[in-house]
C-alpha cells in the first residue's frame, strides 16, 4: 500500500524518468533517515524516564554477611564477639568508623554505604561485622 503510494506521488514520464527516480530515491532516504533518528529519541526518552535503581541492601542471611556475622544493627551483635579491637570498645564499632566503609546514599532515610568486603550490596550505617577495622 505505502508503495504503491510513493509511486504514484512520484509517476514516471518518458521525458523525466531520471529525475523522478532520483527524487523517490532520495524521499526514501529522507523518510528512512527520520525513522532512524525517531528510533533513537524515543531510546533516550525511555532511558532518562527510568527511575534510579534503588540502592539495595545485603541481607543479613546471605552467605557473605552470614560468614563475616554482618548485623545491619551493631548492637544485636553479642558483646562475646563484638569485643574490643585497635583500642576500641566493641560497643563503639559500627560500619560508619570502619576503614573499609564509604557512605553511598540512603534507603528508607536511613545512611547506607560500600564495604571493601561486600560486593555490589550496601550495608548499613550502624551495621557491624567481624572484620571491623579502626578507621585511621
Ligand atoms: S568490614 Fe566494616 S564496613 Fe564492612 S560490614 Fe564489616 S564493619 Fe561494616
Amino acid at each position: 500500500m505505502g508503495l504503491f503510494w510513493l509511486r504514484n506521488r512520484f509517476p514516471e514520464n518518458h521525458s523525466e524518468a531520471g529525475k523522478n527516480r532520483r527524487n523517490f530515491l532520495k524521499w526514501c532516504l529522507g523518510f528512512l533517515g527520520l525513522s532512524l533518528i525517531s528510533d533513537f529519541n524515543s531510546e533516550i526518552s525511555i532511558a532518562e524516564t527510568q527511575p534510579k535503581k534503588e540502592l539495595e541492601l545485603i541481607s543479613e542471611n546471605d552467605p557473605l554477611a552470614k560468614s563475616l556475622k554482618y548485623k545491619h544493627d551493631a548492637n544485636a551483635v553479642p558483646a562475646s564477639i563484638r569485643v574490643k579491637k585497635f583500642g576500641v570498645e566493641g560497643k563503639e564499632q559500627t560500619c560508619k568508623n570502619c576503614l573499609y566503609y564509604t557512605k553511598k546514599g540512603e534507603v528508607k532515610g536511613e545512611e547506607v554505604g560500600r564495604c571493601n568486603f561486600i560486593v555490589g550490596k550496601y550495608v548499613k550505617v550502624g551495621g557491624w561485622c567481624t572484620s571491623w577495622m579502626k578507621k585511621a
